[in-house]
C-alpha cells in the first residue's frame, strides 16, 4: 500500500509516497529496458541502478537519499529548476479542471493561450501558427512532412529532397532518424525514410549545382550547435547566410531549435542571436519547463495557408497524436513562460554564461582536454588520450561513460556523448552550483584519465 516517508535531503525535506519494501532498483532489472543502454552491463549483477526519486531546482535525490546536482538538466530539458512551485502548482490547478482531452475537433483553453504566448515570442512577426506534438521527434516529423506536403500540392511537386547537415540528429522516430548523419543512431531508417541529401558545410550547400536545387523541399538545421554531435559550434554569422540563401532558392528553411531552443544558449531562440527567422521552428524539450512532454512546430502564414481548402480538396495536414494539445503539458508551458517573465531569467544568463565560461576555461590546461565548446549554458568537453598528437581513446575504455560514473562521487549527474562530457545545467542554476559542477568533472576526469 502506498505510504508517505520523508527524508531529509540537504535542502529540505523530500517526500515521496512510495510503496515500502519494494526494491526498485531489482525491479527496474528485472522488468524495464531503457533508451541508448547496453542492458547486460545495467543488469550485472554489481551494478545498481541509480533511481531518482526527487528533485528541488538543480538538486535530484536518489533512492538512498543522496543529493546530485543535476548537470544535464534531465537530458537537456529542466529549465527553471525541479520541482519549482509556480510549475507544479499550475499543473496541479489544471489537473482539477482535466488532464487531457482530444485535439482532433476540439481546442482547449491553455493550448489556446500557450499558442498566443508562443507566436509572441517573435514579435517582428514570420512565425504566425503552432501545431502541438509531443517530443523532439514528432516536431521534426511535423515541420518535415509540411514542407513535403506544401510543394507537392502547391505548383512544386519535384522539392521531395530533404537537405540536412552531416552529423546531424533530429530524433529517432523513422523519418526523424532518416535526416539525422550520426550512423549509430540512425539504425534501421539507413534504408528507409526521407530522401535526403547531406552536406558537410554551408560552402557545400551553396556550391550544389541548380539541378539539384530545384529537388529540395527544405533544409534543416540545429542552429548555432549540434547537441548530439558533441556540442559542435557552427561558425558565426552561418545561420544568417543560410536563411538569405535558403529565401533567394526559394527554399524552406526548418530550425531544430529542441535542444536550442527556451533560453539554452542565452537568448530565448538560438536563432534570435542571428535575428534569423525559419519558416518552421521546432521546440519540445524545455518547452514544459521539461516536466511533461510537449512540443511544438509553428510555421508561417504562407505554410499554414497552401493547406487551406475544401476537404474534398485533400489539402488537409493529415498527421497528429493522441495526445496533441495536451491540457497538463500546455499549463506547464504557461507556467514556465511566466517564470521567464517574472524571474527575469533571460536577464540573469548573461553574468550565469560569463561566470561558466570562466569556470570551463579552468579545464581546458587538463592534460586529457582537447577542447571545452560552449555555446550559452550548454558545455562540451571532448576528452583524449593524449592532445599533441593527438591520440583518441579507444571506444572500449567508456572513458566518457566512465568519467560521469565517477562524476557522482562528487556530487554530479550527467551523461557523455561518447568521450565529451555534457554540461547543461538547468538556467535557474547560481554560480556556486556551475562552481561545484566543473569541479566535479575536474575530479572525476582526474580520477579515470589521471591528472
Ligand atoms: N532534435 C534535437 C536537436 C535533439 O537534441 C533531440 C533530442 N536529443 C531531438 C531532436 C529529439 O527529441 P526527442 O528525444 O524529444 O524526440
Amino acid at each position: 500500500m502506498p505510504l508517505s516517508f520523508g527524508f531529509m535531503g540537504g535542502g529540505g525535506i523530500f517526500k515521496l509516497p512510495l510503496p515500502l519494501r519494494l526494491n526498485y532498483a531489482e525491479l527496474d532489472k528485472t522488468y524495464t529496458w531503457h533508451p541508448f543502454t547496453p542492458m547486460r552491463d545495467w543488469c550485472a549483477p554489481e551494478h545498481e541502478p541509480l533511481m531518482l526519486c526527487s528533485g528541488e531546482g538543480c538538486y535530484l535525490v536518489d533512492q538512498h537519499g543522496n543529493r546530485y546536482l543535476d548537470g544535464n538538466a534531465s537530458i537537456w530539458t529542466n529549465i527553471h529548476g525541479h520541482c519549482h512551485p509556480r510549475i507544479n502548482e499550475a499543473i496541479k490547478a489544471q489537473l482539477d479542471r482535466v488532464a487531457h482531452t482530444s485535439y482532433l475537433g476540439f481546442g482547449n483553453p491553455p493550448a489556446a493561450q500557450l499558442a498566443s504566448e508562443l507566436v509572441g515570442l517573435f514579435p517582428d512577426g514570420g512565425l504566425e501558427k503552432v501545431f502541438f506534438s509531443d517530443n523532439g521527434s514528432t516536431a521534426i516529423e511535423a515541420a518535415v512532412r509540411m514542407s513535403l506536403q506544401f510543394w507537392r500540392q502547391n505548383g512544386q511537386p519535384g522539392r521531395d529532397v530533404i537537405l540536412a547537415f552531416d552529423a546531424a540528429y533530429h530524433g529517432d522516430t523513422l523519418g526523424a532518424a532518416s535526416l539525422g548523419g550520426i550512423p549509430l543512431f540512425k539504425g534501421s531508417a539507413n534504408q528507409f525514410g526521407y530522401v535526403v541529401q547531406r552536406v558537410r558545410t554551408f560552402e557545400d550547400l551553396a556550391a550544389l549545382p541548380a539541378d539539384d536545387l530545384q529537388h529540395i523541399a527544405a533544409v534543416i538545421i540545429e542552429p548555432l550547435v549540434q547537441g548530439v554531435n558533441t556540442m559542435r559550434i557552427w561558425p558565426k554569422g552561418m545561420l544568417k547566410a543560410l536563411e538569405t540563401w535558403c529565401r533567394g532558392q526559394g527554399i524552406f528553411l526548418i530550425l531544430d531549435e529542441v535542444m536550442t531552443g527556451l533560453g539554452r544558449t542565452g537568448t530565448m531562440f538560438a536563432c534570435q542571436q542571428e535575428k534569423v527567422v525559419p519558416d518552421f521552428l521546432c521546440m519540445a524539450k524545455g518547452l514544459s519547463g521539461g516536466y511533461l512532454p510537449l512540443a511544438a512546430t509553428l510555421v508561417n502564414q504562407r505554410v499554414y495557408e497552401g493547406f487551406l481548402g475544401a476537404p474534398s480538396e485533400g489539402r488537409t495536414f493529415f498527421y497528429g497524436h493522441s495526445f496533441t494539445g495536451n491540457q497538463l503539458g500546455c499549463a506547464a508551458a504557461l507556467a514556465s513562460l511566466a517564470v521567464f517573465r517574472e524571474e527575469k531569467v533571460l536577464e540573469q544568463l548573461p553574468a550565469k554564461i560569463k561566470a561558466f565560461d570562466r569556470l570551463l576555461q579552468g579545464l581546458t590546461d587538463m592534460a586529457h582536454v582537447l577542447e571545452v565548446r560552449r555555446c550559452g549554458l550548454i558545455a562540451g568537453i571532448e576528452l583524449v588520450k593524449q592532445r599533441s598528437p593527438r591520440l583518441d581513446y579507444e571506444t572500449a575504455e567508456q572513458v566518457g561513460a566512465r568519467v560521469c560514473v565517477a562524476a557522482r562521487k562528487h556530487g554530479l549527474l550527467t551523461r557523455p556523448i561518447a568521450n565529451t562530457i555534457v554540461l547543461m545545467p538547468p538556467l535557474c542554476v547560481v554560480e556556486s552550483e556551475l562552481e561545484a559542477m566543473v569541479r566535479a568533472v575536474r575530479l572525476a576526469v582526474e580520477e579515470v584519465c589521471g591528472a
